[in-house]
């Protein structure tokens, strides 16, 4: 069986100081997403760090991702420009592109979609997430509306471009709402951005959050490509 190959970078910082999220994750946040990643028999997973080298993601690893999974909070701007480049390039060609929660302000997701990724946030409340998609390949098994307990607010305006499918739309107790989770398409790559999994929320041990996430990944895989295509995207080749 040919296995998708999953790279989950994660700055892993905050489960370093601060021991309430390290009692949450202690293996790390990417190391909860591998963990229930793992349970798919056709995904292969792969843990990447902005503190290993080159972050964990050098040419070589990301030759080899099918789809790259990002969390990122606080050290946004400690990612270096070029390797930020070497993503986007690798997006354009086909690799898949999960951006979580606050990685809505990271580099890779900003550079893919082009835009500030800025929106309005606030404290924790209880969030439903509605199922508006429901025929979309990422919402497969998800009920009409799940609940997580805490979610950190995040409400629009959300400033992305217009996503191509609005899978689910997110109401908070305080009565804002969010674009929660949206997908775009940027050259052969398949991107998704995905609301929940704030650092002291447990929310990367919900079922749903869970389910939604594996199917991201397979719908984010790349798909087999028909014909030979330049890397040297946009090019131009005479019609004959
Ligand atoms: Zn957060």
């Amino acid at each position: 069986m040919k296995k998708i190959r999953v790279t989950i970078w994660n700055e892993f910082k905050h489960e370093k100081n601060n021991p309430d999220v390290a009692a949450i994750y202690p293996k790390g946040i990417h190391g909860c997403i591998g963990d229930f990643l793992s349970e798919c028999d056709d995904v292969e997973v792969r843990l990447a760090c902005l503190d290993d080298p080159d972050h964990g993601i050098p040419n070589e690893v990301l030759d080899n991702t099918d789809v790259l999974i990002w969390w990122g909070h606080c050290y946004h701007d400690a990612v270096s420009d070029e390797r930020v480049e070497y993503v986007r390039q690798r997006v354009y060609d086909g690799m898949g592109f999960i951006a979580c929660h606050s990685a809505h302000h990271s580099k890779p997701f900003k550079r893919i979609v082009g835009t500030t990724g800025n929106l309005s946030w606030g404290d924790e409340f209880h969030e439903i997430l509605w199922n508006l998609k429901p025929s979309h390949p990422i919402a497969a098994g998800i009920p009409d509306k799940f609940e997580l307990e805490s979610e950190e607010l995040y409400a629009e305006p959300f400033y992305i471009p217009n996503p191509d499918d609005l899978i689910f739309g997110a109401w908070y107790t305080s009565g804002h709402i969010f674009r929660a989770g949206a997908t775009f398409t940027r050259g052969l790559g398949k991107i998704f951005y995905f609301q929940p999994g704030h650092e002291t929320c447990r929310s990367f041990y919900d079922k749903n959050v869970q389910r939604v996430l594996k199917n991201a990944v397979h719908w984010c895989a790349p798909n087999e490509v028909g014909y030979e295509f330049s890397n040297d995207c946009p090019y131009i080749k005479p019609i004959v």
